[in-house]
């Protein structure tokens, strides 16, 4: 098995890193970016030199999943100790001396059990890897690392076919106002009351009927009896559904995930398995029903998505707004070490950058200022708000200039190759004008 490019470059950053006299360098890249691998390498090349690697995991569930990787990526296991960070902070002193020290889902690493195994071993090198470097409370992760290594971006791997492209809806957001947080997390409770409140069931159905009917969907819900309602309601309206979480039977589980993997079973309502660490079967459709206030949390649900069938569009429907909190799934991002990198500013700034459509809920990156906006998927066009025209600043205006070039709205557009160049120009993708043009009877 070999690394693509991108993941060649990323160890071979590391390695730069520990030779430049960094200690706990944190590689970053999106989920479906091929992390499992990249450490399995460098665990690879480390026990083929006859080295000891310790590889820490924050779930037993973990353990079994990692290993299997590594022995199919041929890691010498004799060389190598994967375990549970409660495991091997008991078992410190047994332990022979590694050479290095992996850290997955590095972001978890501030709990005192890692910093003990650090401090224990504080002249190993070590190397994490997450997709997504920050704490709960937004905190950077410079307690535990001294660099960043940031890897291709989801819209990267969007465009090399690596993700699916997907399409993003949110409808009917329930009214939140007035949840509490524990632990930095909404209160379960408190969600699964304003879920019922707002009679979100049914929405849940129509939506999923409307916009991703047929498509294995993974349904994220805020508790256990909310998950169970959940794949009720859905097989009352005769989509077949099933509840897991982390305390249904071994067997039951894997009865229940291969069904779904068949396709006897469409739809997966559970709480938080992700974080759980089971492996979440792939699917094309992500219900989001848990609102949160974890960014880490946000993408891994809503890009899950994405890594089944790159050649098919994902579709994601939030019916909680968590886009609100945390901007759309692939957008980039600003990562830091610092403990809060300017956390009010950016927050401003993601309610500026995503729209949402009124007519059909389709929920986007906007576009850049200036630029009218209009629907990617049903082509409504949004009204134009009262702007200050910024007379004196020449790139306002050849924006201006070049858009008069352009049609001023998708219904200026009387042609599919019209449709396509409306699509260019601002920034949709050519499946857009597809769908326009399929719409209005313009293609077969
Ligand atoms: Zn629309």
């Amino acid at each position: 098995m070999k690394l693509r490019a991108y993941q060649n470059e990323l160890v071979e950053q590391v390695r730069q890193a520990w030779r430049a006299g960094y200690k706990a360098p944190c590689i970053v890249l999106p989920c479906g970016g091929g992390k499992s691998c990249i450490v399995a390498e460098m665990a690879r090349r480390t026990t083929f030199n006859g080295k000891r690697v310790l590889f820490l995991v924050h779930r037993r569930e973990l353990v079994e999943q990692i290993k299997k990787t590594f022995i199919r990526w041929g890691v010498d296991m004799k060389l190598c100790e994967v375990g549970m960070v409660q495991t091997i902070t008991r078992r410190l002193k047994k332990l022979a001396r590694p050479a290095l020290i992996i850290t997955d889902e590095n972001h978890h690493s501030l709990a005192q059990s890692y910093k003990r195994i650090y401090e224990y071993f504080s002249d190993v090198p070590r190397v994490g890897v997450t997709a997504t470097p920050v704490r709960l409370n937004g905190d950077g992760l410079g307690d535990v690392n001294d660099k960043l290594i940031v890897g291709v971006s989801a819209k990267w791997l969007i465009d090399n076919n690596c993700l699916a492209p997907y399409d993003y809806y949110a409808p009917d957001v329930a009214d939140l106002t007035g949840l509490h947080v524990s632990h930095g997390e909404y209160m379960a409770a408190e969600i699964e009351k304003a879920m019922v409140k707002n009679t979100v069931f049914g929405d849940v159905i129509k939506y999923y009927k409307q916009l991703a009917n047929g498509k294995k969907a993974v349904c994220y819900c805020a508790s256990v009896r909310h998950s169970q309602r959940t794949a009720d309601v859905f097989n009352e309206n005769g989509i077949k559904a099933a509840h897991i979480d982390g305390s249904t039977p071994k067997a039951e589980r894997d009865r229940i995930i291969s069904a779904f993997r068949r396709g006897d079973i469409t739809v997966l309502c559970n709480v938080d398995l992700i974080s759980e660490g089971f492996d979440v079967p792939d699917c094309e459709c992500a219900i989001l029903l848990r609102p949160t206030k974890s960014l880490t949390l946000y993408i891994q649900q809503a890009m899950r998505c994405m890594r089944y069938r790159p050649d098919k569009r994902a579709v994601i429907i939030d019916h909680v707004g968590n886009y609100a909190r945390f901007g759309m799934p692939d957008d980039d991002r600003q990562w830091s070490l610092e403990k809060k990198p300017k956390a009010q500013h950016k927050k401003q700034e993601q309610s500026d950058k995503v729209k949402q459509c009124p007519e059909c809920f389709y929920t986007f990156s906007a576009p850049p200022a200036g630029v009218k906006i209009c629907c990617p998927h049903c082509g409504y066009e949004f009204p134009t708000a009262e702007r200050k025209l910024e007379t004196d600043s020449s790139v306002g205006l050849v924006k201006v200039e070049g858009f008069k070039l352009d049609f001023s709205s998708p219904a200026d557009c009387h042609t599919y190759p019209e449709l396509l160049q409306y699509a260019k120009s601002h920034g949709y993708k050519s499946g857009w004008a597809y769908y326009q043009a399929r719409q209005r009877g313009l293609i077969g």
